[in-house]
């Protein structure tokens, strides 16, 4: 259900799901005092006065001054638009099918049925989480429960994007670092391709709440790194599960392989244009891969679900 409400400008602003134009309490909390924050029709308040305009496209920005890194942090203009037409051409939907499938599975299994927030942090402009979402409310069983979906980015331009993706999902800008996330209100966290931060996702989830996690696998678009380097270095895995292995458990681990064949300039610079590569990649390699009318590749990545451990102490 979405409603719209007149602005001052007769433009229609959307308010994110629920919706409501009474004061609601939201799981947000505030970026500046930590308190949490009332969701009113067109904002959001903390009982400290800071406030959070919604825009009219219905997305809430929450970035302080002093989280951004430049003027435009996260992705530009041009990565989001290279982004989008990649995905809508459904070249990386065999990964969404599958992130969807561990997802639908943990809230299924989930006892805890009352009502599930699933944050995806990083979300870009939007892909996966629309899709999760849909995938969500057609569900046989998880479609009549009561869910909330938020997607978090720290690019604006992602996040205005990503409106345009769904009505049904809080669109919020801010950042991993501190995530405007109440203690312990996330069933779920998904992070595709995403920075990680463990210490915020231990913070936001609930008790046993999960984690999905897609990370490049080792040969993750070798064929397209074969045109860019001479030397391919497979992708390393060790780190992160390293690192979270005092706070996280593996309760599952998938590794989907899949081909990208793509037939067209504008779909392989589009792909080019998402990786971390077109910015490491020299000038030459740029010229090489401007040059491609056909590129036959493959995704690898590694999808698992991992559950918070609890802290052995007392509250
Ligand atoms: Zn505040």
């Amino acid at each position: 259900m979405r409603k719209a409400c007149d602005t001052m400008q007769s433009e229609k602003i959307y308010l994110p799901d629920p919706v409501s134009n009474a004061a609601t309490t939201s799981f947000l909390r505030c970026p500046v005092c930590h308190e949490q924050m009332t969701h009113l029709a067109q904002a959001y308040l903390c009982p400290n006065g800071h406030n959070f305009t919604i825009a009219k496209q219905g997305y809430v920005n929450v970035l302080l001054a002093h989280q951004r890194k430049s003027k435009q942090p996260g992705d530009s203009k041009e990565m989001v638009s290279s982004r989008a037409h990649f995905l809508d051409q459904g070249y990386y939907q065999p990964l969404s099918e599958q992130v969807n499938e561990e997802i639908l599975a943990c809230l299924t299994a989930n006892e805890q049925t009352g009502h599930e927030t699933v944050v995806d942090v990083g979300c870009g402009e939007g892909y996966c989480l629309a899709r999760l979402q849909e995938a969500f409310a057609s569900h046989s069983l998880l479609g009549r429960r009561s869910a909330h979906f938020v997607g978090l980015d720290i690019s604006k331009t992602a996040i205005r994007r990503a409106t345009r993706r769904s009505r049904h999902i809080t669109w919020v800008v801010a950042s991993v670092a501190s995530l405007p996330l109440m203690d312990a209100s996330c069933s779920m966290i998904l992070s595709v391709f995403a920075p990680i931060n463990i210490a915020e996702f231990m913070r936001v989830l609930e008790p046993r709440g999960k984690l999905l996690l897609a990370t490049p696998g080792p040969s993750h678009l070798y064929e397209l790194r074969e045109v860019l380097y001479e030397d391919v270095v497979e992708h390393s895995q060790a780190d992160f599960l390293e690192h979270a292995s005092t706070s996280f458990e593996v309760v599952r681990s998938e590794r989907v392989l899949f081909d990208v064949q793509m037939e067209n300039a504008t779909d392989i610079m589009s792909l080019y244009h998402m990786t971390p590569f077109f910015w490491k990649s020299s000038s030459q390699a740029h010229a090489r891969v401007e040059q491609l009318e056909v590129l036959k590749t493959h995704a690898d990545v590694y999808v698992r679900t991992l559950q918070k451990v609890e802290a052995h102490k007392e509250q």
